[in-house]
């Protein structure tokens, strides 16, 4: 048990060269956990939180960390202390938890220069909560998810203009204004932005942004501790509630029934609400037709998938906000590489950046393919099963419908055992997966395709130049 009364400890302050061996042995571990997170969460946002975070003790497996603002605090605590404290837990085994607290007898630290993000970080006093929110009701709001950051193009201009229109609207446009889309196109960051602007330009209002995982935890709360009556007093009295990610609440029925609830009490009274999802309120499995169509009687906007133009003006603005100097061709590289989510592109260009920096080299198209191939690779083999069914079919000039039949003959088996092979290497699909996939078979049978393939490849060149050129089509 290390018992350390009070040192500083960051990441990479070796100038603080801690006297005694235990404060070696936490230096080390916080030091391994950082090396790690930076992995995990990007340069960025290591900068943001990480970096600033100063260790004060480790003591009966609790790691106090220290903070300069409550800002920081609050945001640490949601978003990275369960995380740090499971990767101290790998480094020594007695730690628990972590405490995270404001620290209050110094001047706040500045982030170093490097990367930095353009909007500062929100000053002491300011706790990210939302004007008027009772404290703890709103979650913490990302200082860079503002309109100003966001970058329009056509698969969002939609979302966009409806969310700046909620913002703006001194009454309520439309209720409520729904927003969905697949991950990381951008449907927290114009929730926040809407919160942000609204806080900015009539902090009078009450707004309230939390995911319905929160709101659910928050109402199960009340449940068992028989305060249900504030907490429908609280939600109830707010003038824009917000509420992320509303599919979690799917198949959850009496969380369904608060919301819907609540809901009606919030448009009654011509408060705003804002929702976002994964899909549309149509396709949401498990919800109850009422709140389906309650949900679809104002405006929903949805975002669509990115495409290069709009990928490539993102990679613009995001490597003018940290700074960097990243030449046009590995932008372009990256626009044309990372088509998944915007996450993606974004942590693929801080990684590009971080690395450039650390070692003191241009930023390359060699360096970016090296620093990112597991995310390229990722990004190269989103293939379907369905494609590549469809793609051997046609080679092998058989009818799609016999990668599913029961037909035995090996002028439809074969090609089948091919198509299987093709799938297990070329998506991230399991073997059970794909069996499914090939008319519900076992995956003992996928299994044993993909044994077949193999030998075969490797006895025949002219099979195995076949099943090469099949890969190029379908990876191409
Ligand atoms: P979602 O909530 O839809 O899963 P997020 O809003 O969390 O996605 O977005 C993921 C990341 O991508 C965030 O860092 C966000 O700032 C960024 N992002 C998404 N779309 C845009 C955009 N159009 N312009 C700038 N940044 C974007
Ligand atoms: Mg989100």
């Amino acid at each position: 048990m290390i018992d350390a009364t009070s040192f500083d400890a960051t990441s990479s302050e070796t100038e603080d060269s801690p006297q005694d061996a235990d404060k070696d042995v936490v230096l080390a571990q916080w030091n391994t956990v950082n090396a790690q997170l930076r992995d995990e969460i990007g340069e960025a946002a290591f900068q943001s939180w990480i970096k600033p975070m100063k260790i004060r003790t480790v003591a009966d497996g609790v790691v106090h960390v220290t903070v300069p603002t409550r800002f920081m605090r609050d945001w640490v605590i949601a978003h990275y202390a369960e995380r740090i404290a499971t990767l101290w837990q790998s480094e020594a085994p007695e730690v628990a938890s972590i405490e995270v607290s404001v620290r209050s007898d110094r001047v706040p630290t500045q982030p170093r220069e490097g990367i930095r993000r353009q909007t500062p970080p929100v000053g002491d006093g300011q706790t990210g909560d939302m004007p008027g929110a009772r404290p703890g009701l709103s979650a913490a709001l990302d200082p860079r998810f503002v309109f100003e950051n966001f970058v329009v193009g056509k698969p969002n201009e939609f979302a966009y203009a409806a969310a700046r229109r909620v913002a703006e609207a001194d009454r309520v446009p439309f209720n409520p204004l729904f927003l969905y889309g697949g991950v990381g196109l951008g449907k927290t960051h114009l929730m926040h932005a809407i919160a942000w602007h609204i806080r900015q330009t009539t902090p009078e209002r009450t707004v309230i942004y939390l995911s319905a995982e929160k709101f659910m935890h928050r109402f199960v709360q009340a449940i068992r501790e028989s305060t249900t009556m504030d907490f429908k007093s609280q939600f109830r009295s707010v003038d824009v509630l917000m509420i992320d990610d509303v599919q979690f609440i799917a198949g959850k029925e009496s969380t369904q029934e608060e919301f819907f609830h609540t809901f009606n009490a919030l448009v009654d009274q011509g408060r705003q609400i804002v929702i976002s999802a994964d899909k549309s309120p149509s396709d949401l499995v498990g919800m109850e037709e009422r709140l389906i169509s309650r949900l679809n009687c104002g405006l929903v906007a949805d975002i669509h998938a990115t495409t290069y133009e709009l990928r490539l003006g993102i990679l613009q603005s995001k490597a003018a906000q940290i700074r960097a100097d990243v030449p046009p061709k590995v932008m372009e590289f990256l626009a044309h590489k990372i088509t998944s989510n915007v996450r993606e592109l974004e942590g693929g260009l801080n990684r590009v950046v971080a690395h450039a920096q650390l070692i003191g080299r241009d930023i390359t198209i060699e360096a970016t393919q090296e620093v990112l191939h597991d995310l390229l690779r990722a990004n190269d083999r989103r293939v379907t099963i369905e494609e590549i069914q469809k793609q051997v079919a046609n080679h092998f000039n058989i009818r799609i419908s016999d990668m599913h039949s029961a037909r035995r003959a090996r002028s439809v088996a074969r090609p089948r055992q091919v198509a299987m092979y093709l799938a297990k290497q070329l998506t991230a699909r399991s073997l059970p997966e794909i069996g499914r996939k090939f008319g519900g078979r076992d995956h003992t049978t996928v299994m044993h395709a993909v044994r077949k393939v193999e030998e075969l490849k490797s006895m025949d060149p002219g099979f195995a130049e076949d099943i090469e050129l099949l890969r190029r089509m379908l990876e191409g």
